[in-house]
């Protein structure tokens, strides 16, 4: 069932929230967008973003809240039923909160490969439109971030934005730097809106997304006493892939001399190693490779090997999880170790 509009937070508003992780650029893009929308299309709005305390790699929301000029925004509350979401990182959509509150009219843009149909995007609406566009291959292509390429996408998919202004906005972000920023941004820009690709067919929610509930699960009235944790998380289970923004670590092993450097230096402990003994009766470990369900591509281990056995490498659909090395095998047949 479709909301009733009238419960919406206020008249004629259109509200976009875009889903990323630290680094994409995601608040840098909303900055772009709502000032485009204000400065330049002559409309009410408002921006601002949500994140963790350790904001690259972790979650980051930005809300967009735009309105005609002569209707007021009265809420600065966080978007929870968007017109439009923007997904960043095609890994969020296997968490049901990144399409939470999507209109059944909605529009959903999320980066993704050629042909890529990510797991997650079966809960979007029937009715929504929903478009890819390879933002990390067009980021790269042209020097420039997925935040330019998403933003020509969104200005592109929907009418109520006016894309030579938004794209106005970008170029008068750069104004400062070299012609050969302002340069790659723009052409970024343009190819985001130009390559955009129309999916069909893929959302069978019937309606509105449901919103899902931001409220903690506990309260003072409900939590155990004394504050136990019945329920303790384990970071085992923790799948730190989303955090990777396009590049992943590769050991080539023949140039591996098991020196143990990358294991010092990996702040997520995810080198997988094995003992041996060798034919001396000397015993010796050696490393069999990265599992990639906890590796967030910070780089360290790539940039403190010394003999160059560990490099960085464009990541690609399907590669970690072919050259993954599980470092809890049981637990990644449990979970089908197909997120990494
Ligand atoms: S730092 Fe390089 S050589 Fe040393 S164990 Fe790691 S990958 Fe192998
Ligand atoms: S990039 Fe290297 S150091 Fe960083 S989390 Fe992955 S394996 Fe560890």
């Amino acid at each position: 069932m479709a909301r009733d509009p009238s419960v919406r937070s206020g008249a004629d508003l259109f509200e976009v929230r875009f889903e990323s992780i630290g680094g994409l650029g995601a608040h840098v893009a909303g900055k772009i967008v709502a000032g485009a929308a204000v400065l330049r299309m002559n409309m009410n709005g408002s921006h601002f973003s949500s994140y963790g305390s350790e904001k690259k790699g972790s979650v980051v929301r930005s809300f967009i809240r735009l309105a005609p000029a002569d209707s007021a925004i009265r809420t600065s509350a966080p978007i929870e039923e968007p017109d439009v979401v923007v997904v960043f990182h095609a890994g969020l959509l296997a968490h049901p909160a990144t399409l939470s509150g999507l209109r059944a009219g909605g529009t959903l843009i999320f980066a993704g490969n050629e042909g890529d149909l990510p797991e997650g995007l079966e809960r979007a609406p029937g009715t929504a439109k929903v478009f890819r566009v390879d933002a990390q291959k067009i980021a790269f292509e042209e020097k420039s971030r997925e935040n330019a390429v998403l933003i020509g996408a969104l200005a592109e998919a929907v009418p109520e934005l006016d894309r030579q202004s938004v794209l106005d906005a970008l170029t008068a972000t750069f104004a400062g730097k070299s012609d050969a920023v302002v340069d790659s941004n723009t052409r970024a820009f343009n190819r985001g809106a130009d390559e955009l690709e129309a999916v069909a067919g893929i959302g069978r929610q019937d309606g509105d997304v449901p919103t899902m509930q931001s409220h903690p699960a506990w309260g003072y009235r409900s939590a155990p006493i004394g504050g136990v944790l019945p329920t303790p998380g384990n970071t085992a289970h923790n799948d730190l892939h989303t955090s990777r923004t396009g590049w992943m670590p590769i050991l080539e092993r023949d140039k591996c001399i098991d020196c143990g450097m990358c294991d010092m230096v990996c702040p997520d402990l995810c080198l997988v190693w094995s003992t041996h003994v060798d034919a001396d009766g000397n015993p010796g470990v050696k490393l069999d490779g990265i599992d990639y369900q906890y590796c967030k591509g910070c780089m360290r281990c790539v940039e403190t090997c010394s003999t160059g056995a560990m490099i960085r490498e464009a990541e690609e659909p399907g590669k970690a999880d072919e050259l993954r090395v599980p470092l809890f095998p049981g637990l990644a047949t449990a979970a089908g170790g197909k997120h990494a």
